[in-house]
């Protein structure tokens, strides 16, 4: 292959013994090496021990006829996320005032990136498209679904979203007029007041048990009428207030079942969406900040080996924050203090100019530096649990809709204790950065449900940790299994996608090193 041909309809095939192909499967054997680190304050020794781990992965060649679901789908991320796979799989192309546009798939890690695998005889760089690693779904093969308290059709909800060209709306109206949002939950105490007048699409009022039936039959109507292996539900719904969190209420699988049952105020409607899913055997995505995945859907989600994931979308000022951050404080700069504005003019931020809805938005966008600061000691005092200031503000604007304006200001100790001052403004379409984070969101955890793995002394192959934290890249907050570490930093995140696939593909993964280009 030369260096910069090879497309998303080749296929890679690798030659070793660690590494075999049946017409089932992909099996690769790798061997994990990771540092056991002994620190001793005493002896100020910090003894290491490399240890190997053996592990054989095996992922299913197969991808399966997969659904999506999403809670939420007539908001202007659903709206947008709809419109342009619809546009992407017809290829429609549609004019504005710079002339033609074709639809694409930019900012999709699955689909716009590569990975860079190797050399060739010649000594150039071989990249991959990131989908050719491992046999992974296509967006356009993607069955759309879901569920919203508005009744508007997915073409009314594309045109209130003001997101897309005039043309191109026109030219999805067919299409788009067809899809309907299936009636919702709607408990007012969770999200802001002003929704109120959108919710006239419900599902007849009951029991939060009811509630928990009736979304859990959607799910498998869904699946029966569109002849689905697998289906992903994902939350890109108005974001809830925090629920409680308490011994008795949410705390274990049995609590949360019960909590339902009895019908209990704190139980909120994404709760439920994510105990139907799981209950039906359906990884569930939160795309919110809110903490809909208590330890009792944790549990849960565990007991019946299904994926979680969440939570937030890291689309555009957190992503970049998680950039900056990891460069200054990694560049022996400390970081000093973070200031955040937002404004923007769509639903979503309207919904968030309510203060409880605020406040989970709040909580998710401020421990995105936690992990780096945490890395280092020399910078930040550990023991004052010293950190930068960190201040995150969001106004809701109407005028400026969907185009949401983000003005950041990093301020960092340098040397001999000057100052640097950073600031950036950013100027973009919401909708057009989340969108292509929801398709990486339902591709990676289709594909992670093909994946299994044993070490040595295991004799059956078992699924990954049921809570994601793989998906972390995507995520603003990313959760991970209870005791693990969290990691923020974006390029770490990256690698660790990356990497895990490499290990699955039997490849040798990437370590920057470049050795064939130093060494004779
Ligand atoms: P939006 O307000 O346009 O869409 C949300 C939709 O959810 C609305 O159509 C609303 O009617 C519906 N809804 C509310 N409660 C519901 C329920 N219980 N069941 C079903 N539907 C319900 O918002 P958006 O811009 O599409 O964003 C969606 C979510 O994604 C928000 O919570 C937002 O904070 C989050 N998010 C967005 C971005 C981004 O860049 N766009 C980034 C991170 C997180």
């Amino acid at each position: 292959a030369d260096h910069d041909g090879v497309t998303s309809d080749y296929s890679i095939n690798v030659e070793s013994k660690n590494t075999t192909y049946s017409n089932e499967y992909i099996e690769s054997k790798y061997t994990y090496e990771m540092n056991d680190c002994q620190v001793d304050q005493n002896t100020k020794r910090v003894k290491i021990i490399p240890r190997k781990y053996h592990y054989t992965f095996r992922t299913k060649r197969q991808v399966q006829r997969t659904g999506v679901m999403l809670v939420g789908w007539g908001g202007n991320n659903g709206s947008t996320f709809t419109g342009a796979i619809i546009a992407n799989r017809g290829n429609i192309a549609w004019m504005r005032k710079e002339g033609e546009q074709r639809p694409n798939y930019y900012g999709s890690l699955t689909q716009s990136t590569t990975i860079r695998i190797g050399s060739n005889d010649e000594g150039k760089e071989v990249h991959i498209p990131f989908n050719t690693i491992l046999p992974m779904l296509h967006p356009n093969d993607l069955v759309i679904g879901g569920w919203d308290i508005n009744e508007s059709n997915l073409y009314e909800a594309m045109r209130r979203a003001c997101v897309f060209d005039y043309e191109l709306q026109e030219k999805l109206k067919s299409a788009m007029s067809q899809l309907n949002p299936l009636p919702s939950i709607y408990y007012p105490d969770f999200i802001a007041a002003n929704q109120e007048d959108r919710a006239n699409n419900l599902i007849p009022k009951g029991s939060k048990q009811q509630d928990l039936e009736h979304i859990r039959n959607d799910i498998r109507e869904f699946k029966k009428a569109h002849n689905l292996e697998q289906i992903i539900v994902l939350w890109t719904a108005n974001t809830e207030r925090y629920v409680d969190v308490r011994a008795g209420l949410n705390q274990t699988s049995e609590e949360i079942l019960q909590s339902i049952a009895a019908n209990q105020d704190e139980i909120s409607p994404s709760n439920i969406f994510a105990c139907a899913a799981i209950l039906e055997g359906c990884p569930y995505i939160n795309g919110s900040p809110q903490n809909t995945l208590v330890p009792g859907i944790m549990d849960l989600a565990k007991k019946h080996n299904v994926f979680i994931g969440g939570d937030d979308f890291k689309s555009g000022q957190t992503k970049m924050k998680s950039v900056l951050a990891d460069f200054l404080v990694s560049a022996g700069l400390k970081l000093q203090s973070i200031v955040s504005y937002n404004h923007l003019g769509n639903n979503d931020g309207k919904n968030l100019s309510a203060p409880q809805q605020f406040r989970s938005k709040e909580i998710s966008k401020s421990n995105v530096v936690d992990d780096m600061v945490g890395a280092n000691h020399l910078l930040y005092n550990k023991k004052t649990n010293e950190h930068p200031d960190h201040v995150v503000v969001i106004k809701y604007v109407p005028f400026v809709k969907d185009s949401k304006r983000a003005m950041d200001e990093y301020i960092s100790s340098i040397f001999m204790n000057g100052l640097s001052t950073i600031a950036i403004h950013n100027t973009c379409e919401d909708s057009l950065l989340a969108s292509p984070l929801i398709i990486d969101l339902v591709i990676l955890t289709e594909l992670m449900t093909r994946i299994t793995y044993k070490t040595n002394n295991q004799d059956e192959y078992q699924s990954f940790e049921s809570v994601l934290s793989i998906l972390s890249y995507l995520l603003k907050a990313p959760l991970v299994p209870p005791g693990t570490p969290v990691i923020n930093a974006l390029f770490k995140q990256h690698r660790c996608i990356t990497n895990i696939l490499s290990a699955c593909a039997g490849i040798a993964m990437d370590t920057d090193m470049l050795l064939e280009y130093k060494t004779t």
